[in-house]
C-alpha cells in the first residue's frame, strides 16, 4: 500500500557540506547539474569522494568525468527522527546508501517516493536538490 508522496521541505534551510579544495570541483558540476567522478590514471580505479590520492593504489593523478547519473540501492533506512529543526518538515525520509553504475557508494536522500515504496536493489537516477548556492546530489527512483 503506498501512501501519498511527502512534501518537500524547503531545501534552503537544510545543513550544506563544507567544500575544500578536492571537493570544489565537485561541487561546481553538482550545481551545473552533473554527477563529477575521478578515474585513477595509474589503476583506472573510480574515486569518490574526491580526494587526493587513489584509494586502490595510492596515485596521485586522476582524470575527472561525469558519471553516468544511475545506480541502485545498496540498502536504506528511513529516518522518522529529524535530527535538526530544518529535517523536521521532511521526517520520514529515506537516506540510501547507492551503488553508482560506476562503482562508488553514495549515501544519499531518496527523495519524491513514499518510504514505504523502497527496496534493496531498486534502480535509481541521480538528481540534483538546490541547496543555496550548491546542489546535492540525491536519487530518485526510476
Ligand atoms: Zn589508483
Amino acid at each position: 500500500m503506498s501512501r501519498e508522496t511527502p512534501t518537500t521541505a524547503p531545501a534552503t534551510d537544510l545543513p550544506l557540506p563544507p567544500p575544500n579544495a578536492e571537493s570544489q570541483a565537485f561541487w561546481d558540476a553538482a550545481r551545473d547539474g552533473h554527477l563529477l567522478l575521478t578515474r585513477c590514471t595509474a589503476c583506472d580505479a573510480v574515486q569518490f569522494p574526491p580526494q587526493h590520492s587513489c584509494t586502490a593504489c595510492g596515485g596521485t593523478t586522476g582524470n575527472p568525468f561525469t558519471a553516468s547519473g544511475t545506480g541502485e540501492i545498496f540498502t536504506f533506512t528511513i529516518n522518522h527522527r529529524a535530527p535538526s529543526p530544518a529535517f523536521k518538515a521532511r521526517a520520514p525520509y529515506i537516506i540510501a546508501l547507492v551503488d553508482l553504475a560506476e562503482g562508488p557508494r553514495l549515501m544519499m536522500n531518496v527523495i519524491n517516493c513514499a518510504p514505504e515504496d523502497v527496496k534493496i536493489g531498486m534502480t535509481v537516477k541521480i538528481v540534483f536538490e538546490a541547496r543555496g548556492d550548491m546542489a546535492l546530489p540525491q536519487a530518485e527512483l526510476v
